[in-house]
C-alpha cells in the first residue's frame, strides 16, 4: 500500500522565503497561482508580452513579468505551458536565467521523462500534479476541500526537493484531499495511458460506435444519444462517488445482469489486446515522438481530426438537445 501523506502532516516552512515563479496562466497556471498566494507564499506569474492572460492574471491581483525574467527573480519554477511549447520556452527563456540550487517544478512528466526537457545537474527537479483539472483545483481549494495530488522527486540536488514538493502541495490545496508519491516514469506512462485508453480516448471512442450502431439499425438519433452519450455521465458520478457496487446497486436488476453479462464481450480480449499494444507505444516512446513531430508541424492531423468529428451525427444531434437543457448550456471556462 502506498503512503497517503495528509495535510497535518507537511509545513510551509520549506517554500516560506523562496520566490516561487508559476509559467503559464491556463487551466492549471491560474489554480496553481491563486492557491499560492492565498496559501501566504510569495508568487509572481511568467507570460509572454501582449498575452491576454497577462492583464487577466493582473486583474486577478498577481505580480506579472516575462517568463525570462520570472525565472531570473524566483527560486521555484513551476512550469504550467503546454507540454508541446515547454522545450522551447525552456532553452530560450528559463535555462539562461537559472541559478544553481533553484527549483525546477512539472505538473507532468511528459518533457523530462522523455528527454525533451534535460535539466543541468545543480537543480532539484520534482514534479507537484494535482490529479483534476485547473479550474477545480481552484475551486476546491477557495471551498477550503482540495483535489489529491501526486509528487515526484528526479533530481535532488539541495537535499529538500521533497520538502519543497510537500510544501507546494500543500500551497495549492492538494494536501488536504491527500498526496501520493511517484515517480516521473509512473507519472507519465499511467497518465497518458489513461487519457488514451480509458478516459478521453476509450470513452469517446465507446459513446460514438454505440450511438452509430444505434442510428444505422434505424433508432431516432436523439433516442441514441441519450442513451449512448447522456446518461454516461449518471452512471460516472456513481461509480465515482461509490465505485461499481454503488452503481450496480442503484440501477435495476436487468441493467445489472445484462451489463455484467454483456459487458465483457464489448470491451474483450481484443480490445485488451489493442490497450497493451497502446502502453507499449508509450513506455517504448514512440507515442511521445509521434506527438511531438504533430507539434512541430502545427498538428496537422490533429486539427483535421477535430475538424471531422465536429461534423460527425453524435456532435450535431447532442449539441441540439443541450440546447434544451439550460443548466447545460454554461460556458465550459464559467468558473
Ligand atoms: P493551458 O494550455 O491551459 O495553459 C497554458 C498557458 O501557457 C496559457 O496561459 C498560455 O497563455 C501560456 N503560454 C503558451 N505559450 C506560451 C509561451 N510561449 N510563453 C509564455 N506563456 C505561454 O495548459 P494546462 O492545461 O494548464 O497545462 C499546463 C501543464 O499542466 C501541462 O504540463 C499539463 O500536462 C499539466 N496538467 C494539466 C492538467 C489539466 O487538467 N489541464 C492536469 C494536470 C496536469
Ligand atoms: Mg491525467
Amino acid at each position: 500500500m502506498v503512503k497517503i501523506i495528509k495535510d497535518n502532516e507537511t509545513t510551509f516552512d520549506a517554500l516560506k522565503d523562496k520566490t516561487i515563479a508559476v509559467m503559464g496562466y491556463g487551466s492549471q497556471g491560474h489554480a496553481h497561482a491563486l492557491n499560492l498566494q492565498e496559501s501566504g507564499l510569495n508568487v509572481i506569474v511568467g507570460l509572454r508580452k501582449g498575452s491576454s492572460s497577462w492583464v487577466k492574471a493582473e486583474g486577478d491581483g498577481l505580480k506579472v513579468v516575462t517568463v525570462a525574467e520570472a525565472a531570473k527573480a524566483a527560486d521555484v519554477i513551476m512550469i504550467l505551458l503546454p507540454d508541446e511549447k515547454q522545450a522551447f520556452v525552456y532553452y530560450s527563456e528559463i535555462e539562461p536565467n537559472l541559478k544553481a540550487e533553484d527549483a525546477l517544478v512539472f505538473a507532468h512528466g511528459f518533457n523530462i521523462h522523455y528527454n525533451q526537457i534535460v535539466p543541468p545537474k545543480n537543480l532539484d527537479v520534482f514534479m507537484v500534479a494535482p490529479k483534476g483539472p485547473g479550474h477545480i483545483v481552484r475551486r476546491t481549494y477557495t471551498e477550503g476541500i482540495g483535489v489529491p495530488g501526486l509528487i515526484a522527486v528526479y533530481q535532488d540536488a539541495t537535499g529538500k526537493a521533497r520538502d519543497l514538493a510537500l510544501s507546494y502541495a500543500k500551497g495549492i490545496g492538494a494536501t488536504r484531499a491527500g498526496v501520493y508519491e511517484t515517480t516521473f516514469r509512473e507519472e507519465t506512462e499511467t497518465d497518458l495511458f489513461g487519457e488514451q485508453v480509458d478516459l478521453c480516448g476509450g470513452l469517446s471512442a465507446l459513446i460514438k460506435t454505440a450511438f452509430e450502431v444505434l442510428v444505422e439499425a434505424g433508432y431516432q438519433p436523439e433516442m441514441a444519444y441519450f442513451e449512448t452519450c447522456h446518461e454516461v455521465k449518471l452512471i460516472v458520478d456513481l461509480i465515482y462517488e461509490g465505485g461499481l457496487e454503488r452503481m450496480w446497486h442503484s440501477v435495476s436488476n436487468t441493467a445489472e445482469y445484462g451489463g455484467m453479462t454483456v459487458g465483457p464481450k464489448i470491451i474483450n480480449g481484443y480490445s485488451r489486446e489493442a490497450m497493451c499494444k497502446a502502453l507499449e507505444r508509450i513506455q517504448n516512446g514512440e507515442f511521445a515522438k509521434e506527438f511531438i513531430l504533430e507539434g512541430m508541424v502545427n498538428h496537422p492531423v490533429l486539427k483535421a481530426m477535430e475538424r471531422q468529428e465536429k461534423e460527425h451525427q453524435l456532435e450535431i444531434v447532442g449539441k441540439q438537445v443541450r440546447e434544451c437543457i439550460p443548466w447545460l448550456n454554461k460556458n465550459i471556462d464559467d468558473d
